[in-house]
C-alpha cells in the first residue's frame, strides 16, 4: 500500500519535473531560424562559398595557374587555362583562366585553394551555399563566382 502511493508520488513529482522543463522553454525564442530568408550568423572564420575576385582595374586576378586545382583534396576545382589576347587581356598575366568551376557536391570548405592561390584569386567567402534541388546548380561557374560582376565596380580593398 506504502509502495503504491510512493509510486503515486514520484510519479506526481516527475510530471511536475518535466512540465518545469516544458515551460521553461515554451517561454524562450526558438532556436530555429527561418533560413534563407533569415540571415544565419557565422563565426569570423567560417569559410563558405567561393569567390573570384577582380583587381580594382576590373581585370580577373585568376591567372589560369592551375595551383588552386593542384591544392584540392577532393578535386573539386577545374581550370582550364588560355593565353591573353595582349590587346584586350582578361588578367594581368599571360594567361587567365578560360574556364573555372568549383563542384560544391565534392567541396570539403578545407580553404586549400585559398592558400595556394598566388594572386588572391580565390577566396572563401562567409556566404552559406543555398540549398539546390538540382545537382548541376552545385557547380559553380565563372559566371558564378566571379565578382563584381560588372568589371567596373570595387567591392572589396585590392590587397
Ligand atoms: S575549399 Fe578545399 S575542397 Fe573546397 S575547392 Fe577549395 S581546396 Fe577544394
Ligand atoms: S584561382 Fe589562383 S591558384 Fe587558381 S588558377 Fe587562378 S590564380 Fe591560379
Amino acid at each position: 500500500m506504502m509502495s503504491g502511493l510512493g509510486d503515486v508520488v514520484k510519479g506526481a513529482a516527475q510530471i511536475a519535473q518535466a512540465m518545469g522543463v516544458t515551460l521553461k522553454y515554451a517561454t524562450r525564442r526558438p532556436v530555429t531560424l527561418e533560413y534563407p530568408e533569415e540571415p544565419m550568423a557565422v563565426f569570423p572564420r567560417y569559410r563558405g562559398q567561393h569567390m573570384l575576385r577582380r583587381y580594382d582595374n576590373g581585370l580577373e586576378r585568376c591567372i589560369g595557374c592551375c595551383l588552386c586545382e593542384a591544392a584540392c583534396p577532393t578535386g573539386a576545382i577545374l581550370v582550364e587555362a588560355a593565353e591573353n589576347d595582349p590587346g584586350n587581356p582578361r588578367s594581368p598575366g599571360e594567361r587567365y583562366a578560360k574556364t573555372y568551376e568549383v563542384n560544391l557536391l565534392r567541396c570539403v570548405f578545407c580553404g586549400d585553394c585559398e592558400i595556394a592561390c598566388p594572386t588572391e584569386a580565390i577566396v572563401l567567402t562567409q556566404s552559406v551555399p543555398m540549398p539546390q534541388r538540382n545537382r548541376a546548380n552545385f557547380i559553380l561557374t565563372q559566371d558564378v563566382l566571379l565578382e563584381p560582376k560588372d568589371a567596373n565596380l570595387v567591392i572589396r580593398p585590392d590587397s
